[in-house]
């Protein structure tokens, strides 16, 4: 089969196109077909070696696809050969076929592709946690999302609005802008012509309930310099690198704030949790509630111009492969 695979750590050009032997299903596990592998920001972070990962290795951690074997002695749990499934958290998926645990697997309903499924596994389900499950979003609380365009930012926003939050959120240029417009942003800043920090300081003057910050080391200061008393700051990436070690003396000083650095995983951590978290993304898809912006799909063979775009700040919404 067709797949990704680094042998070392480094830029897009350590992915490298190969054949490898069809991989086999343990028990507990499934062998899928894969029509769909989603690109996230963690897979750059992996082909750096910014979390540890063994090597060599085949990337990509989010897919949508067709079982076709089981592992021995796998009790089915309700999946059988031809069912159509998804996943995500659980590497290979940058590859024609991909192993993937049973636990991990959720149905397709019918009224979802298995495009929209790749796409909304890892960051549908992620802006989902964020808005119920972290700080759960009431109405008039005020927001800054950053990224405001990319796949959890334009996903994050749509669910925001529909809490009734006030969304602010920031982008790079104007065509970004115009996306975070469109999913629902009430205030849209582009920080390359303005400070942010200062724009919604005039905007909020009391400052905002929420902080949802996945750029990081560029943002993180500024961010937690317009949460109000009590804000809450819900730092849950590095796009532009990581945070430095951080006083929490800090909090108090700026006002009793909150902070918090989750992940998808612990928030998808018991089999319920994962069907109902999923299962309500799907339903919001499949009634029109939420939109999914594919932006780009590529072929399996152009993975590392993927990651180049998505590094660059080149793109807008999901990223998928097609092997
Ligand atoms: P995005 O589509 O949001 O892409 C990243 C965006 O970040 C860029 O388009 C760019 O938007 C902005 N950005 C700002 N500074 C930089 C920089 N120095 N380099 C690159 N991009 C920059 O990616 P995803 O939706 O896939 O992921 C967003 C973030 O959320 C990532 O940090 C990811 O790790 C994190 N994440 C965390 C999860 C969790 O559970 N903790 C789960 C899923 C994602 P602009 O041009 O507008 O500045």
């Amino acid at each position: 089969m067709q797949a990704i695979r680094i042998l070392q750590h480094g830029g897009p050009e350590v992915l490298e196109f190969t054949d490898l032997p069809t991989p086999a299903p343990g028990p507990g596990q499934a062998l899928i077909r894969i029509e769909a592998a989603g690109i996230n920001f963690i897979d750059t972070y992996l082909r750096e070696g910014r979390y540890p990962t063994p090597l060599p290795s085949t990337l990509g951690q989010e897919a949508a696809g067709i079982i076709i074997a089981l592992g021995a002695n796998t009790a089915a749990g309700g999946f059988h050969v031809g069912d159509r499934v998804a996943w995500t958290h659980f590497p290979g998926t940058y590859a024609q076929l991909a192993v993937a645990p049973l636990d991990l697997l959720v149905h397709v309903p019918e009224a979802i592709t298995s495009q929209q499924a790749a796409a909304a596994m890892l960051q549908g389900m992620t802006a989902h946690y964020l808005a119920h499950s972290v700080y759960p979003l009431r109405s008039g609380d005020e927001i800054l999302i950053h990224a405001g365009a990319g796949g959890v930012g334009l996903l994050l926003t749509q669910i925001a609005k529909s809490l009734g939050a006030r969304v602010f959120t920031t982008v790079s240029n104007e065509e970004k802008a115009e996306l975070s417009r469109a999913a629902g942003a009430d205030e849209v800043i582009l920080y390359t012509r303005e400070d942010f920090a200062e724009a919604v300081k005039k905007l909020s003057p009391e400052g905002l309930h929420v902080v949802y910050d996945s750029v990081g080391k560029t943002t993180f200061d500024k961010s937690l310099s317009v949460l109000r008393r009590r804000g809450t700051m819900v730092l849950f990436g590095a796009s532009s690198g990581a945070v430095p070690p951080f006083d929490l003396i800090r909090l108090s000083q700026l006002g009793s704030l909150y902070i918090t650095r989750p992940t998808l995983k612990d928030y998808m951590a018991t089999r319920e949790e994962l069907e109902r978290r999923a299962g309500e993304v799907f339903r919001s898809i499949a009634d029109g509630s939420l939109t999914l912006r594919i932006e780009h799909i590529y072929p399996l063979a152009a993975a590392a111009d993927a990651h180049r775009d998505l590094e660059g700040r080149k793109t807008t919404g999901k990223l998928l492969l097609i092997p």
